[in-house]
């Protein structure tokens, strides 16, 4: 039998994780013995807070180890309500959260619960690649909308007009934007919604998993306090892995409607079963006293590095970064020309030279769904370790004639 060819078309349409695949590959080199400068890993170099550590011991040593509903522990349901609603004066009760572990399968199972085949789901990109393949999962289109660095890779009113068809069953927005690192302001959501008010069978699936890792000069801002109306209609897509350093204990959540919510938890019964209790357990003890990411100066210090170290690459562009963990580089200027006679194609290209032969990791712009760009992490770099390795970047770059 040919086992591949047996496999299910859906599978068939899906990409791998590039994010996972170039993590891996430097990984490798790694255990050889080379030194890689690690840029793609979007992973957190941050200590658990102690907090949830300690809650997390109190659940194992009292046997709280056991399924718990689909949906998630009332306690902690609860909880995230409660911090959404002390944080942005809001209204939401346990009822309106699904637990799952982490974001990326919550918004999976949101994903099963919206999408039928016909359906298009606007993507604004660059955007985090697993959109695009939990969307064809379910048969449905992404919509992709490129959005380029004039728009501070942001999307705008006249694009989303534009792009709305009688197919759109959703848009996606996530501030802090991985990889841009772009946060939406007020007025640039409310102008979105102005246009989203003329089309109100549309759902908002807001992604706001960065929300406290933003800088000093930029501040976040929530799309649901704009009106009860946006709030109806809106999905948040949350979680603890990157505000508070705590991507393995794979906590995330979606809040939205009662309809929503109620719908994917029957979806994740027959699915996840519920996310991990003693992680559950650990993130209501975190939510109830922590209300701001413990990392958010650790994260400023490590952007603000970056952006210097990268100033001195002349070759290189790029956009201030306003939040999350990220830099979206601009290679055009590299783009014709050749590193040791290999003509420059595209990002995907650039990933693959810079790693054989400049030992540094990076993730192509295309995988994000925008075409001229790397996407830089230093999610795992400490602003010691940005210092000390850029210069291996910079050689490699100048190397381009
Ligand atoms: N959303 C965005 C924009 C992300 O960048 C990520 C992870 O990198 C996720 C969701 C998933 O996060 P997790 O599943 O770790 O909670």
């Amino acid at each position: 039998m040919n086992i591949k060819e047996n496999l299910s078309n859906r599978i068939k349409r899906v990409k791998p994780s590039v994010t996972n695949d170039s993590n891996r590959q430097a990984k490798e080199l790694i255990k050889n013995g080379i030194h890689v400068f690690n840029l793609s890993n979007g992973d957190i170099s941050l200590p658990t807070p102690e907090i949830a550590k300690n809650a997390a011991i109190e659940a194992i040593e009292n046997d709280d180890t056991k399924y718990t509903l689909a949906s998630g522990k009332e306690e902690l349901r609860k909880a995230i309500a409660d911090q959404y609603n002390r944080k942005y004066d809001l209204d939401y009760k346990y009822q309106n959260v699904l637990v799952g572990s982490g974001t990326k399968n919550v918004l999976f199972t949101l994903m099963g619960v919206l999408c039928n085949h016909d359906d298009e789901i606007i993507v604004p990109t660059p955007c985090w690649p697993s959109y695009f393949e939990q969307i064809k999962l379910f048969g449905a289109t992404p919509k992709i909308v490129e959005c380029g660095i004039e728009t501070n890779f942001k999307l705008t009113p006249k694009l989303l007009s534009k792009n709305i068809t009688s197919k759109t069953k959703a848009v996606i927005l996530n501030s802090p934007n991985n990889p841009s690192g772009s946060v939406y302001s007020k007025d640039e959501l409310a102008k979105l919604a102005e246009v989203l008010e003329e089309h109100d069978d549309i759902f908002i699936i807001f992604d706001d998993v960065y929300s406290q890792i933003v800088s000093p000069s930029s501040s976040f801002y929530n799309i649901v306090c704009l009106s009860k109306e946006i709030q109806n209609r809106t999905i948040i897509a949350g979680g603890i892995s990157k505000n508070y350093g705590m991507t393995g204990w794979r906590i995330g959540w979606i809040i939205g409607p009662e309809e929503i919510i109620s719908a994917s938890s029957s979806f994740q019964s027959h699915s996840l079963g519920s996310a991990v209790t003693i992680s559950q357990d650990a993130t209501i003890s975190l939510l109830k006293h922590v209300d701001e990411s413990p990392f958010n100066v650790v994260f400023s210090e490590r952007r603000k590095t970056m952006v210097r170290e990268l100033k001195k690459i002349k070759e290189l562009s790029f956009v201030q970064p306003q939040g999350a963990c990220y830099i979206f580089l601009s290679i055009n200027k590299l783009i014709g020309k050749k590193y040791d006679g290999i003509t420059l194609k595209n990002s995907k290209q650039f990933c693959e030279l810079a790693l054989k032969y400049g030992h540094i990791s990076v993730i192509p712009g295309e995988a994000c769904g925008l075409e001229g760009y790397l996407r830089l992490s230093f999610g795992s770099l400490s602003s010691t370790q940005i210092k000390e390795n850029m210069f291996q970047l910079k050689q490699f770059v100048e190397k381009f004639r």
